[in-house]
């Protein structure tokens, strides 16, 4: 049985859109209001939503809002701020990658949600979807010998709907590091069980970031036990797949299409017996994230990323964008 729980949304975003028909797949589960910064955008979102309720005032809405959860997908500045006010209220909070906007944010938030006995998720989706749960498991039981290496091409074409505060807003958190890097950090944590300790990142423009917001980029990080991984982060690839290589002593992996939010995925063992096929199930992300995140809430298990999780993958983009700005290699910042 699902713990019911009431839930606001703080953030009129598209994610949210998703994370709604997510969660109304799940028992027990009451969708009550919205919070935005502009009162019409909330009406607009509540309606279409079927909310009960919409506000402007999140202090209010806290207060008088008898919430169990609080799910914040504003843009990344506002993250911080408004879980540490949502915590504040006695609600678990499952928050937005990437968690905030610096890390001493994230200890903050962090710090708040274990002061307070209250659950603070990472929505890093890619942890719910089936074929890296398999890569994980066939690596981790060494069936593709030592684990040397990682290719993650997570290249899309952001589409038009998206092209905002993403291009052009760095103090919103704009920028494809921030976006997507951030994403493949936590995706690299969890596939290898082991820490990032530094990174090299290039940047650039090519065609959708304006100012000094970059929508390309690729990096090389470094992790324990000399792991190497390469990704790509774009936003201005038509057309790509997503592909992601994990290179053993003894064999590979290879997911093609796993890196999207669809769920599905198409994945291939290979070794000294050849190549086969390995299914993939179909599964909702959000769904799979925000059930562990209900049942953790519940005293269940853990979220299926923490807020120490997002605090980690903030850390490899925050030195991945340092390493853009200096041209060098540089440390990843140790875990709190
Ligand atoms: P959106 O651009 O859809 O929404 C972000 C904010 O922009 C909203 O909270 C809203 O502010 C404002 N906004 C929305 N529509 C308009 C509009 N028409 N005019 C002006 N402002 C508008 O962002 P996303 O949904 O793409 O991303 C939100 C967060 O979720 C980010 O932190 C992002 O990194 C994360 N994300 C995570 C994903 C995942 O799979 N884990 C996938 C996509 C995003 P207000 O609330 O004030 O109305």
């Amino acid at each position: 049985m699902t713990r019911p729980m009431r839930w606001d949304f703080i953030g009129a975003s598209n994610i949210a859109e998703r994370v709604i028909a997510s969660l109304r797949k799940i028992d027990g589960q009451q969708l009550v209001a919205v919070c935005s910064r502009s009162a019409e955008r909330a009406r607009q979102f509540a309606t279409g939503q079927r909310l009960e309720a919409s506000s402007t005032d999140l202090a209010a809405l806290l207060r008088e809002g008898k919430f169990d959860a609080v799910y914040v997908s504003s843009t990344n500045e506002q993250h911080c701020e408004q879980t540490l006010a949502a915590l504040a209220a006695g609600c678990h909070v499952m928050c937005e990658k990437p968690l905030a906007m610096g890390l001493a944010d994230a200890a903050r938030m962090i710090g708040a949600a274990n002061a307070r006995g209250r659950v603070l998720g990472t929505n890093h989706h890619l942890r719910a979807q089936a074929s890296h749960r398999l890569m994980r498991e066939i690596a981790a039981a060494g069936e593709i010998g030592q684990v040397h290496g990682v290719q993650v091409s997570h290249a899309v074409h952001l589409p038009p709907h998206l092209q905002g505060w993403r291009l052009d807003k760095p103090g919103a958190g704009g920028g494809v590091v921030l976006d997507i890097l951030v994403h493949n950090a936590d995706l690299l944590r969890f596939l290898l069980q082991r820490e990032p300790r530094r990174i090299h990142t290039v940047t650039q423009q090519s065609g959708m970031g304006k100012g000094a917001v970059e929508d390309t980029a690729m990096s090389l990080i470094e992790f324990d036990g000399g792991v190497l991984a390469q990704t790509h982060e774009s936003f201005v690839a038509a057309h790509a797949l997503t592909r992601l290589h994990v290179l053993g002593t003894k064999g590979s992996l290879y997911a093609v299409g796993s890196l999207t939010q669809a769920g599905t995925a198409q994945l291939w063992q290979r070794d000294d017996r050849g190549e086969r096929e390995i299914p993939v199930p179909p599964v909702d992300l959000y769904e799979v994230g925000f059930r562990a995140f209900i049942d953790a809430c519940d005293g269940k298990g853990t979220p299926l990323a923490s807020g120490a999780d997002g605090e980690r993958s903030m850390a490899v983009a925050l030195a991945g964008l340092a390493s853009a700005a200096s041209g060098r290699a540089e440390p990843i910042a140790a875990a709190l």
